[in-house]
């Protein structure tokens, strides 16, 4: 992140606001695990999994038909009041004492959440309307919600060795009143409409683009690990621990954190080491690291009784961490490799809806199995989905992945004065190399055999 970018006043307030209202989303949804626990004993797992399944549900329907109307509203009087509905919301929740209340007020909290965060976005480009500073602004968001899912569970335990889970909802409606007073304080331009075209243009062009270049293709499988992974943190940690372990709501909150640590350790490790090496082998070793996890976490449930169970399960909890962290943290990297400028915003869009379609997935698999079956057949079904998004990643995305490819363009598709240092090589082709891209001049990856003619 330069400090260009957070120089723009309004645009830190605006970030601060997304983040702020971010983390009350994240703490929330670790205080339901508790308060489901509270509600649902042993069936806790499926409670969550069906709360996090709604989530999910809604995010990806939504979120789409807002983005797509976003620039006609009002926008912060429309931001101020998805903030004030989560606020009430949050507030509510404490005072819930059946199954189906909280789903009800889950779907309605995430609708609000579906709905802010597409209107922000839209407004950031014409808050920053630079493009350079508009797609590091890009990352910058990416990283914020990724950095949300990974440490609010941590920031949560933390608290909740301090204080009982019900003031954990009060925190998060006052990160809710936090971040409607920054928007209100923030100079929100009228929107300029049409510039970017229809959320649903602009989702197609990202889908394209993910169809067509290798490594996105080798980002699909990596979505679907991490998701696999991270619902069993997220759905399986407190039964875990309070049926299986014996433990209290700190055991939880010891787990959660040592989750957040390793994701933590791993985040701010990385962007050292990605200057030197290529992304590819730095995420399928997290990948990796998240498939050893849940093979580990196999083993513990069909092992027996003992206190060492403990420190072996902080540990796996630790290294799913880390591997989560070793996917995530190169993802924005991998994204603005792959797309023009213009294209940026249909990529990041693109990604958003693809791996949370992931998460819908994963989600009631880890709550439905897990009452009817157990941990072990859960985590077994988990593992065969992450299996596959591996081999998926790595047969997907090419070991060999150069920016620069020399290929070949047919003479008359492409209008000459477009192509850079082109060399006509015979009657029908011109040859030139440059950081090949997905765009309008290149619509689908070069093949194999195409490669070798031009090589
Ligand atoms: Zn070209």
């Amino acid at each position: 992140m330069s400090t260009t970018l957070f120089q723009h006043r309004d645009y830190r307030k605006l970030f601060t606001a997304q983040v702020s209202a971010l983390f009350g989303t994240g703490l929330t949804t670790v205080a339901l695990g508790l308060l489901a626990y509270e509600l649902a004993g042993a069936d806790a797992a499926a409670v969550l999994g069906t709360a996090l399944t709604i989530k999910m549900f809604v995010y990806v329907t939504l979120a789409p038909v807002v983005a797509a109307f976003a620039h006609r509203l009002p926008r912060r009087s429309f931001l101020v009041t998805l903030n004030g509905i989560r606020g009430a919301i949050v507030l509510g929740l404490p005072f819930i004492d059946q199954v189906w209340q909280i789903y009800v007020l889950i779907a309605i909290l995430q609708a609000a959440s579906a709905a802010f965060t597409p209107t922000y976005q839209a407004i950031i480009p014409d808050i920053l309307p630079d493009e350079h500073d508009y797609t590091r602004a890009l990352s910058a968001a990416q990283l914020a919600a990724t950095m949300e899912t990974l440490l609010s569970p941590m920031l949560a335990a933390a608290a909740l060795t301090l204080i009982s889970f019900h003031w954990l909802f009060v925190g998060t409606a006052i990160g809710f009143a936090v971040s409607a007073a920054l928007v209100l304080a923030t100079r929100i331009p009228h929107s300029t409409a049409t510039a970017a075209g229809s959320f649903r243009d602009r989702i197609t062009v990202g889908l394209r683009i993910f169809a067509a270049t290798p490594r996105l293709r080798g980002l699909l499988g990596l979505n679907l690990v991490v998701a696999a992974a991270g619902s069993m943190i997220m759905v399986n940690t407190v039964n875990y621990v309070r049926d299986t372990l014996g433990g209290t709501q700190s055991g939880v909150a010891i787990l959660l954190a040592a989750n957040g640590f390793g994701t933590m350790l791993v985040a701010l490790a990385l962007p050292r080491i990605l200057d030197r090496t290529d992304p590819r082998p730095v995420m399928l070793t997290g990948a990796t690291a998240l498939v050893l996890g849940l093979a580990a976490a196999i083993g513990l449930s069909t092992a027996g009784s003992g206190d060492w169970r403990w420190t072996a399960a902080i540990a796996i909890w630790a290294l799913i961490g880390a591997g989560t962290a070793a996917i995530l943290t190169p993802t924005g990297q991998l994204l603005r490799r792959s797309a023009q400028p213009g294209d940026r915003p249909a990529l990041f869009a693109a990604q958003f809806s693809l791996s949370h379609l992931a998460w819908l997935l994963t989600y009631p698999i880890a709550g439905r199995v897990t009452t009817a079956a157990g941990f072990t057949a859960t985590w077994i079904t988990l593992i065969v989905l992450a299996g596959a998004g591996i081999v998926a990643a790595q047969r997907l995305w090419p070991r060999h992945d150069p920016a620069q490819l020399t290929h070949l363009h047919e003479i008359g598709s492409i209008d000459p004065a477009r192509l850079l240092d082109a060399e006509q090589v015979d009657a029908t082709h011109y040859r030139h190399t440059h950081p090949y891209i997905i765009d309008t001049d290149h619509p689908r990856w070069p093949t194999r055999r195409e490669l070798a003619m031009a090589a």
